[in-house]
């Protein structure tokens, strides 16, 4: 037997079992070794029913002699009761209204219950305790007093991975350890094999500890090498250099309508020094919805233009498309740039000869044009860029407000290119996005990326008025909004937030929608705008909210409504409490983005004194980056990376948490690589690192 035999084969494992491990995902040993115990059950602190008191919480392990339910007379509630014996005596367990317990917990099993003592009817018993069923404490006693406990899915309890996975340990030792010894030394963490017994069975639960730890830190340390070796491959391609204009840069500040932040100044600092490296760009602008990030990327779009090459700006929807469009012919019209939109409904291009004016021409000759290199940036959706054009001399791809920050964008943009070397240079790409992701993230994950921040807000800005508004104060509430309104203001009502199902989440919003058409507010239009909803769809009402030709939006938390609504005045959004802080704030941003004084509801039902503390933390927040690591710790980094998450091992996920442990894997990281950049000394390392980039489908 081998790491690689399937576990069809394995004698303890039958066909129907095989099938549900198989669903898990588990179809080899090795799979089966690296499936893992989420927690351990602590054998050396039982207690000897003799001596177990009233009002403790106490662990014991025995046999049920008896066991069976019976049925209060007047409150109908069923109760089981067991009795367990160990060898110094026996106590009675009760349980109350889990019938299906006898099914588990028959006579003559061993268990584990754990739980509080309590006293009725002249008798102690454990009440409610929560139980396991194990093995005979004699057995315990030889393999250990830490038992794993296994996550029971698809059918399978965690006693039976116990029994199937134990005799597979020694298979441990044919995992070859790719990490060098002197890390492992610094680090001081176990080796694989040693790390694989122990996590699931270890002598004590500090070596189950550093079992994790080590686990752990061998998956960052190939997430990141995969990140930091796609840095390097970068480093050695080619990009057009383009010059630095200072006098341009000034030029440019001096003709915008106000100053620029010191956050703005940097970050476009960082950037037009990128640019004028003869390798390509990968930045990753981060800034709260209205921190101003267009100037930032219009500064080096002119940069680029003036530098005789041209800008590609890809954004998610034609909404978007058209208002940067708006705002980048104005900012760039001093220097008689010539800029293009294309979308599917909108092609087309600024006059060179009257101001602020463009006029249609056909999408034929939109791309025709960029061909000849005769339009210096264009405006569209991603897909439409990425298909129908190709460019003279693309310099600068500019992706707005996506996830994934378009590293396969620019791939696309590329592929088609030929020519010699000067043409084959790969374009330098600056994505912008107002998620903020936390420090230990941007390590782990997006290593391969450098980031600018903007952390402060344009001065002036008025403040959002932020509530929190338990039921009580709805009526009240919907009573302000209504004034609003009568003022000629609009409001977003966003809907609370149903993990995994856009489905159910798009069901509650079209019943709010219907509630508050027909109830709240009759009087009002209501539009609705939900997830389930095609793309064109969804673009039409963000348009006809724009033009105000409703007074309410309500809409799920998935769709993105990130566009300027500068009426917009009230942001309501029901369920709070399901939302992560970060995602709260960027919710927040998408009003007070006009002259009026903008208000923020947010409706919770929750009385919890965490739940309250935890919003009122956006109360008094200055940026979104605070809180994104507040939401880090608390809910893990699920909200933060998306479609790359499902593709990441657990324990890695599990570490983001902490900085300093992301750090010291960074640093080693840095150190093999800076010494051998292609892995050449480390075969077993370099051939971890190739599988590993398959599986996280970084290619
Ligand atoms: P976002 O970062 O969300 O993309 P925008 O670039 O759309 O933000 O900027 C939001 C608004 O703020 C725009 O109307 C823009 O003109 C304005 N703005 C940007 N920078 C400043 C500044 N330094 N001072 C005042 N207003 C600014
Ligand atoms: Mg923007």
């Amino acid at each position: 037997m081998n790491l690689a035999t399937p576990i069809g084969q394995i004698s303890r494992i039958g066909p129907i079992y095989a099938k549900r491990l198989q669903r898990m995902g588990i179809k080899e040993v090795k799979d089966l070794l690296f499936h893992f115990p989420h927690r351990y059950q602590d054998f050396s602190n039982i207690r000897a029913i003799r001596d177990v008191g009233l009002g403790e919480v106490v662990t014991i392990l025995g046999k049920v002699l008896d066991i069976q339910n019976t049925r209060t007379p007047r409150k109908r509630m069923n109760i089981t009761e067991a009795i367990v014996e160990d060898a110094s005596g026996a106590i009675k367990a009760v349980w109350f209204n889990q019938p299906f317990l006898l099914q588990n917990l028959r006579p003559e099993l061993h268990v584990v219950l754990s739980g509080k003592t309590s006293f009725a009817n002249d008798s102690l018993f454990l009440s409610n305790p929560s139980y396991e069923v194990t093995r005979p404490e004699q057995e315990l006693k030889h393999t250990g007093r830490i038992v794993p406990i296994y996550p029971e899915t698809a059918g399978i309890t965690s006693r039976w991975f116990r029994y199937v996975v134990k005799p597979l340990l020694p298979l441990a030792e044919k995992f070859p350890e790719y990490l060098p010894p002197e890390i492992l030394q610094r680090q001081a963490i176990p080796r694989l094999s040693e790390a694989l017994k122990h996590i699931h069975f270890p002598p004590t639960l500090e070596d189950a500890k550093l079992a994790r730890k080590r686990i752990a830190f061998g998956e960052l340390f190939l997430i990141q090498t995969v990140a930091l070796k796609e840095k390097m491959k970068l480093r050695n391609t080619y990009a057009p250099e383009i010059h630095f204009d200072i006098e341009l840069a000034k030029e440019f500040v001096t003709s915008l309508p106000f100053t620029l932040t010191d956050s703005q100044r940097a970050s476009a600092w960082e950037i037009l020094q990128d640019l004028e490296k003869p390798y390509p760009m990968n930045r990753l602008l981060e800034g709260d919805v209205g921190s101003g990030k267009t100037v930032v990327a219009a500064m080096a779009a002119l940069q680029t233009i003036k530098a005789n090459h041209q800008v590609a700006f890809m954004v998610p929807t034609e909404i978007l498309a058209e208002q940067h469009f708006h705002n980048l012919t104005k900012l760039l019209d001093p220097w008689r740039v010539t800029v293009a939109i294309l979308t599917h409904s909108a092609h087309r291009k600024t006059s060179q000869k009257v101001k602020y004016s463009a006029f249609k021409i056909s999408k034929t000759r939109v791309a025709k044009e960029t061909a000849e290199g005769k339009i210096d940036i264009i405006i569209g959706t991603h897909a439409l860029i990425q298909d129908t054009v190709k460019f003279q001399n693309l310099g600068l791809i500019i992706i707005d407000e996506q996830h994934r920050f378009g590293v396969e964008q620019r791939a696309a943009l590329c592929k088609t290119r030929t020519g010699n070397d000067e043409q084959k240079a790969i374009p330098h790409l600056l994505s912008m996005t107002a998620t903020p992701i936390p420090r230990t993230l941007s390590l782990a994950i997006y290593g391969d990326l450098d980031l600018s921040l903007i952390t402060h807000m344009p001065k002036g800005r008025k403040e959002i008025i932020t509530k929190i508004i338990p039921p009580a104060g709805r009526s009240e509430a919907y009573q302000f909004i209504r004034e609003q309104i009568q003022k000629g203001r609009q409001a977003f009502v966003i809907c609370p937030l149903i993990e995994e199902s856009e489905k159910l989440e798009a069901k509650a919003a079209i019943k709010e929608h219907e509630t508050l058409q027909k109830k709240t507010f009759p009087d009002f239009k209501v539009a609705l705008l939900h997830g389930k909803m095609k793309g064109k769809e969804k673009e039409k009402i963000m348009k006809e909210f724009q033009e105000k030709k409703a007074d309410i939006l309500v809409s799920t938390s998935v769709v993105e409504v990130g566009i300027d609504i500068e009426n917009a005045a009230v942001m309501v959004i029901e369920g709070a409490e399901r939302f992560g802080l970060a995602q709260l704030y960027q919710f927040r941003g998408r009003v007070g983005r006009g002259e009026h004084q903008s208000y923020c509801f947010l409706f919770t039902d929750s009385t919890a004194k965490t739940t309250r503390a935890r919003l009122k933390a956006l109360l008094t927040a200055k940026n979104s980056f605070e809180l994104a690591e507040e939401d880090l710790k608390i809910r893990g980094p699920g909200d933060f990376i998306g479609s790359r998450q499902s593709d990441m091992p657990d324990l890695a996920m599990a570490s983001l948490s902490d900085l300093e442990f992301v750090k010291a894997v960074r640093a080693e990281v840095e150190d093999v690589l800076s010494k051998d950049p292609e892995l050449k000394t480390n075969p077993l390392l370099r051939a971890k690192y190739e599988a590993f980039r398959k599986e996280i489908h970084f290619e």
